[in-house]
C-alpha cells in the first residue's frame, strides 16, 4: 500500500555486504542507502540510472534507489502515464503484469490520480484490481526540503503552513509549497472535485451509497 512515509535508513553497522549483490564493503566499496526502502547498497547497485524522483517523500529530484525499487518505481510510473492518458488496454495490461494499483513515487495514488483525471472506466477498473478506494494521503512527517531563493544554500525543515522557511545562513524567507505536504487528508474524491470532475464525484458519491447501504442491510 501507500505510504507517504519516509523509510528509516538501515544503520550502517548493521551490515558488511551489500543487501543487493552481497558484495562486502570497504574504503573503496562505500556504503550508500535505497531513498525507497532504506536498505544499505552498494554504489553498483544505486547507479545513476536507477534514479527516481520520490515526490511522496517529499524529493523532488531523482534520488538513489536499489534495483528492486527501481523496478517498482519504473512501473509506478508507467501506470500513471497510463492513466494520465486515459490508456484502458495500457493500465489493464500493466495491471496483469502485475503492478500494484496502490502504489505510486507520487503523493497521489493511482486510483486518485485517475479521479482526478475524471476517468471514472479507469476508475472502475483499478477497483475491480484491489485499489483502495478509501485511501486519504497520510500526515508526512519528512522535512520539507528547500533551496534558499538569496543565496541557494539547500536546508531541510519542519512543515508550516504559510510555507515560508527563513535560511540560516542569510535570514532570507524562501516560499516552498510542498505538494506532499498540502495534500495531506486528501482522498480520491477531494483529488476529483479539486478539479471539477463531476463525473468523477457522483461515481465515488455513488459506489459511497451503495456501499452504506450494503453495511446497513447486513
Ligand atoms: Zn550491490
Ligand atoms: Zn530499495
Ligand atoms: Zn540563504
Amino acid at each position: 500500500a501507500q505510504s507517504n512515509w519516509r523509510p528509516q535508513w538501515q544503520p550502517d553497522k548493521s551490515t558488511k555486504t551489500c543487501s543487493t549483490c552481497s558484495k562486502r564493503f570497504n574504503v573503496l566499496q562505500r556504503r550508500h542507502h535505497c531513498r525507497h526502502c532504506g536498505r544499505v547498497i552498494c554504489g553498483s547497485c544505486g547507479k545513476n540510472k536507477h534514479r527516481v524522483s520520490l515526490l511522496k517523500f517529499g524529493y523532488h529530484e531523482p534520488v538513489r534507489v536499489c534495483v528492486s525499487c527501481h523496478e517498482r518505481c519504473t512501473q509506478a510510473e508507467e501506470l500513471m502515464a497510463a492513466i494520465s492518458g486515459n490508456g484502458f488496454v495500457a493500465l489493464e495490461a500493466l495491471l496483469d503484469a502485475g503492478a500494484d494499483p496502490n502504489f505510486s513515487t507520487l503523493v497521489f495514488t493511482p486510483f486518485m490520480h485517475a479521479a482526478a483525471k475524471g476517468h471514472t472506466k479507469l476508475m472502475q477498473l483499478l477497483g475491480e484490481r484491489g485499489a483502495d478506494t478509501a485511501y486519504h494521503v497520510p500526515p508526512l512527517d519528512a522535512p520539507v526540503q528547500v533551496e534558499c531563493e538569496g543565496c541557494k544554500r539547500r536546508f531541510s525543515a519542519p512543515f508550516n503552513s504559510k510555507h515560508t522557511y527563513a535560511c540560516e545562513g542569510c535570514n532570507h524567507a524562501t516560499f516552498e509549497a510542498s505538494e506532499a505536504h498540502a495534500c495531506v487528508g486528501m482522498s480520491a474524491l477531494h483529488a476529483a472535485a479539486a478539479r471539477g470532475q463531476t463525473k468523477a464525484c457522483q461515481w465515488l458519491l455513488q459506489v459511497r451509497e451503495r456501499e452504506t447501504e450494503r453495511v446497513t442491510e447486513t
